[in-house]
């Protein structure tokens, strides 16, 4: 049912301008054109909004740019301070290669973003959409921007029978084909917010969309059928643990996660078995890793959280001590700047003993 097998430029661009001059979102990192928004905090929205939607990402980037308001004073942030900031949003790698991002683009680049794509493409956690939407918002380069927004619109108006994945080289065809010469900044952003309100994924607003005339998904008469996509596979299952040691002050036992992995060098109570960096767990014997002996109990319900590539079961135990915790690992725990997981677990640990 693909429309034609060479992309075609017969696409409404002005009526997705005046949709979005009337219903476009002000979001804080927003500019008009020919008004370009500054490239930090074009790049800092785009890391952000990676797996992560614009409602949740609106506090952190307000937070990110009073503390840190343009990029070389987020280079000389402490790792600490950003990992901090960071937390809550998830996907913490994205937090480490942001702030070596900055401290590249601050140390090599005399704090200027570069302005291309190939130039953002080698700056840490920039792929091809980020570089991309870099290019085309802060700078107004006609930069291919494909996010899973655009790639809805783009397989429904040309019904692209291609699944995806595969279908993103001809997705990116087509918006290269139909991209308007005017308003490089504006075109990407006023796609994302149509088919965020208009062309959503479930249930399309055809009857009052400004497409709808040349939409070949629409014609078909099932629209949610496009995107078409690979069968999933199903998430695999893990079960991990995790120890929360409290004393009498209410300071908890922490550590440091390694560098790399999992919710990589964040503050973490001490686990086994979730990720394959952490000792093995049998959960037959869930007070085999305790990390020192005391008088460690079961949480009633283990805690479940899903990740990206997996869904994870972890069980809690609590050992509350009747003294005060005497290594430097013991602190005060701030729940806001643990990882959700994390919080999960603390959560569970509060109600437990
Ligand atoms: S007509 Fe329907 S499916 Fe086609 S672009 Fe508009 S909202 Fe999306």
């Amino acid at each position: 049912m693909t429309r034609s097998a060479t992309p075609k430029a017969d696409f409404p661009a002005s009526a997705i301008f005046d949709w979005y001059d009337r219903h476009g979102r002000s979001l804080p990192w927003r500019h008009r054109w020919p008004d370009l928004a500054p490239a930090y905090h074009v790049w800092l929205s785009e890391i952000m909004l990676q797996q992560t939607v614009v409602a949740t990402v609106i506090p952190y980037f307000l937070d990110f740019t009073r503390r840190w308001p343009d990029v070389c004073s987020l280079a000389n942030a402490s790792n600490e301070d950003v990992m901090a900031a960071w937390a809550g949003l998830g996907y913490y790698a994205r937090a480490r290669n942001l702030h070596r991002a900055a401290r590249q683009v601050c140390d090599d680049h005399g704090g200027q973003f570069p302005s291309d794509v190939p130039g953002l493409r080698e700056l840490p956690g920039i792929g091809p959409y980020t570089a991309g939407a870099i290019a085309a918002i802060a700078f107004g380069r006609q930069s291919t921007v494909i996010d899973g927004n655009i790639e809805r619109v783009m397989a429904r108006y040309f019904a692209i029978s291609t699944p995806l994945p595969a279908a993103k080289v001809e997705i990116g065809q087509h918006y290269d084909a139909i991209r308007p010469s005017e308003r490089p900044s504006d075109f990407p952003q006023a796609l994302m917010d149509f088919a965020n309100a208009v062309c959503t994924p479930k249930s399309p607003a055809c009857l009052a969309c400004p497409l709808a005339a040349g939409c070949a998904a629409r014609a078909a008469g099932t629209p949610e059928a496009w995107p078409v996509k690979a069968p999933k596979k199903s998430k695999p299952e893990r079960r991990g643990i995790a120890y929360v040691a409290i004393d009498k002050g209410g300071q908890a036992f922490m550590v440091t996660r390694p560098e790399t992995g999992m919710l990589g060098g964040m503050l973490a109570f001490p686990s086994a078995g979730w990720t394959p960096a952490d000792p093995a767990y049998d959960p037959a014997v869930p007070e085999a890793g305790v990390p020192f002996a005391a008088n460690w109990k079961l949480a009633a319900e283990p805690v479940t959280h899903v990740f990206t590539h997996f869904s994870l079961s972890m069980d809690v135990m609590v050992a509350r001590l009747p003294g005060a915790g005497m290594a430097e690992s013991w602190g005060r725990v701030r729940p806001a700047s643990l990882p959700t997981l994390m919080r999960k677990v603390w959560d569970a640990a509060q109600k437990t003993g």
